[in-house]
């Protein structure tokens, strides 16, 4: 296996910080994050064919097929550079999934390294979840704030930024998502734990400190990883 780089899969529910981590991870070791959803919602954007099919069942918000949803896949996955892994997010989301992901994976000889679960019990991310608001100042991307970070929620406004709040974070709504996550969720960690490629993170920390945690979980289970980082990869690449 080139351990190089990590192929990795993320899961957490919602409020744990998975793209956040994601962004972390890719900023410490070579790796490409594929996140599903936003993918799809590219696709979408890009109004083919393809585009008009994918959000004609995204809208109903269901699932896209196993079938479609492996060939965007691969297709997503054979544009990855052969120097880089994947950070794969969204995917899988069944156990059929995951059975085909090792197919994929073994065929595009990029074995899946290890699968990243962010643990966060539902009153945190509740309240993470309820208390989340996003600030939207002219001409900048959004940012996320929580209420109680009052110095923060008066600069977005004395700035001329509005504040308001994503309708998924109303309070029926995440009660559905948590429970959503926690019933398709489950039977793959149970999937992956059985073949020892699982690995639980507290997410009830500081990104900083949630994302040092998962970089050494990693580097102790896989220690030619922690010589890797991307750090010292950029370091050898100036010196080369
Ligand atoms: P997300 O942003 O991960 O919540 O995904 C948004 C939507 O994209 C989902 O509701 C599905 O319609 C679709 N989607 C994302 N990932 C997958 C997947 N692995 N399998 C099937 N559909 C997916």
């Amino acid at each position: 296996m080139n351990l190089s780089y990590p192929n990795l899969v993320l899961f957490g529910p919602p409020g744990a910080g998975k793209s956040t981590q994601a962004t972390l991870l890719t900023d410490h070791w070579r790796l490409t994050s594929i996140s599903t959803g936003q993918r799809l919602r590219d696709t979408i954007e890009a109004q083919t064919d393809l585009g008009h099919e994918v959000a004609a069942v995204m809208a109903e918000g269901k699932l896209i097929d196993d079938v479609l949803m492996n060939r965007l896949l691969i297709a997503w996955l054979q544009d990855v550079s052969a120097d880089y892994g994947v950070l794969l997010d969204g995917y899988p989301r069944t156990v059929v999934q995951a059975r085909s992901l090792d197919v994929v994976l073994t065929d595009l000889e990029r074995p899946l390294t290890a699968v990243v679960a962010l643990v966060l019990s539902d009153t945190e991310a509740i309240r993470r979840l309820s208390g989340r608001r996003i600030c939207r100042l002219p001409g900048q991307p959004d940012s996320i704030i929580h209420v109680s970070n009052e110095a923060a929620m008066e600069r977005c406004l004395m700035l001329g930024g509005t504040l308001f709040e994503r309708e998924d974070d109303q309070p029926e709504a995440i009660t559905r998502r948590l429970a959503e996550y926690n019933a398709k969720t489950e039977p793959l960690l149970r999937f992956y734990a059985e073949r020892n490629q699982l690995m639980l993170i507290d997410a009830d920390d500081e990104p900083a400190a949630v994302s040092d945690t998962i970089v050494a979980a990693l580097s102790a289970a896989y220690p030619e990883l922690a010589a890797t980082d991307r750090a010292q990869a950029v370091d050898a690449e100036t010196a080369a």
